[in-house]
């Protein structure tokens, strides 16, 4: 059994990617050849966003709004402390510092009320200018924007939707990717729409970042190559990966709807044993993980792998416990629902291709253990 099966999707698609990869060696424009352009417009199409940057993963598709916002030393930008080590990654690397703030315990997104917290305490020390929030849609689910939105408002902050996960989502009739001004998404293998490589994709209605963005994809640069008005980077998506992309884009929403049917099964057969997800009301998941809730969780996946059953723990230490962070002074105890998270989750296999027969095998040896 595989946790996430990108073989059985390759299957599906393998004529079409081989076509895409043969015309990319006939044209021979591997760096921002046609493939960038029309996979850009698809998804901002798709996402009801006013543009799509390609970018070279979702770290990049974070760090370049970042940097188009100006951030730097000084700067307080929030982000969940239950998340992926890129999403404070990318604020530190501009020289902000990330601001962590605790989670909900049903979504495991940000919590709004802990947010409002650690903004009012930041702007109370004197040290740090707050500039803005990070949500994180994690495991496939959009964080409470509404709330986040009112809160930014309220202290002129920005908002940056961390859409690594959420491709494919929605909330209240939008997509993810078009939830806050700017969203960066990922497109590694395993994210729910993935290439065979590293890639992301930056969103905006903005027209003033989108022009500042083009600009930092290619080393800040102005009028042509050798002007630069900035210092950037270099953040293009290869032209293989766009077209590895726009194959998938053909099977992704059918893959989006299948992966709502394994998500309900496992709901259903899973009641009882374990704490399962809960999705709030107005948002749609992409399910990018099935990620559920055991009081003895290391117990329960050694019992999974004896019966060749593959787990994942998505994320054994939060942000604040890591090492990478030490500096910022952060204890144990600081944020009690993420750590409790991190000791109780662990994620099943996931993937649209994941046969009810393999659901019900799980269930049943998790079901035996509780
Ligand atoms: C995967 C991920 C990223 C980074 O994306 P890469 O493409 O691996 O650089 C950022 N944030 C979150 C929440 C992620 O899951």
């Amino acid at each position: 059994m595989q946790f996430i099966d990108l073989p059985a999707q390759q299957k599906r698609i393998r004529e079409r990617i081989e076509a895409g990869m043969k015309r990319i060696l006939d044209h021979g424009q591997y760096i921002m050849g046609p493939e960038i352009r029309e996979l850009e417009a698809k998804l901002a199409a798709f996402t009801g966003s006013r543009y799509a940057v390609a970018v070279a993963s979702g770290t990049d598709a974070l760090l370049m709004p970042l940097l188009a916002e100006n951030v730097g030393r000084g700067d307080a930008v929030f982000v969940p402390t239950f998340t992926f080590i890129a999403t404070a990654g990318a604020v530190a690397l501009t020289g902000a510092t990330p601001v962590f703030v605790d989670i909900d315990p049903e979504t495991f997104n940000i919590d709004p009320a802990s947010l409002e917290g650690a903004i009012e305490k930041i702007i109370a020390e004197k040290k740090l200018t707050p500039r803005g929030i990070m949500p994180v849609d994690l495991f496939g689910q959009p964080a409470d924007y509404d709330a986040i939105q009112a809160i930014a408002d309220k202290h002129r902050m920005f908002v940056l939707e961390d859409a690594a996960q959420s491709f494919g989502a929605g909330q209240k009739g939008r997509k993810a990717g078009a939830l806050a001004r700017v969203a960066g998404t990922s497109f590694f293998p395993a994210k729910p729409l993935g290439c065979y490589g590293d890639g992301g994709m930056v969103f905006t209605d903005d027209t003033a970042v989108h022009e500042q963005l083009l600009s930092i994809r290619v080393h800040g640069q102005g009028a042509d190559k050798y002007t630069n008005v900035r210092v950037g980077i270099n953040g293009r998506m290869d032209s293989l990966q766009a077209s590895v992309l726009l194959a998938k884009m053909d099977i992704f929403p059918e893959e989006i709807e299948l992966r709502q049917q394994v998500a309900g099964r496992y709901d259903r057969l899973l009641a009882g044993a374990v704490k399962t997800p809960r999705i709030l009301p107005g948002n749609v998941s992409a399910w990018a993980q099935y990620s559920v809730l055991h009081p003895h969780r290391d117990k329960v996946i050694a019992k999974l792998r004896e019966e060749g059953i593959p787990t994942a723990v998505y994320y054994p230490i939060p942000l604040h416990m890591q090492q990478a962070f030490a500096g910022l002074g952060y204890r144990q105890g600081d944020f009690p629902v993420a750590e409790k998270t991190a000791n109780e989750i662990f994620s099943l296999p996931m993937h649209p291709y994941l046969q009810p027969a393999d659901q019900e095998r799980i269930a049943e040896v998790i079901t035996r253990f509780s």
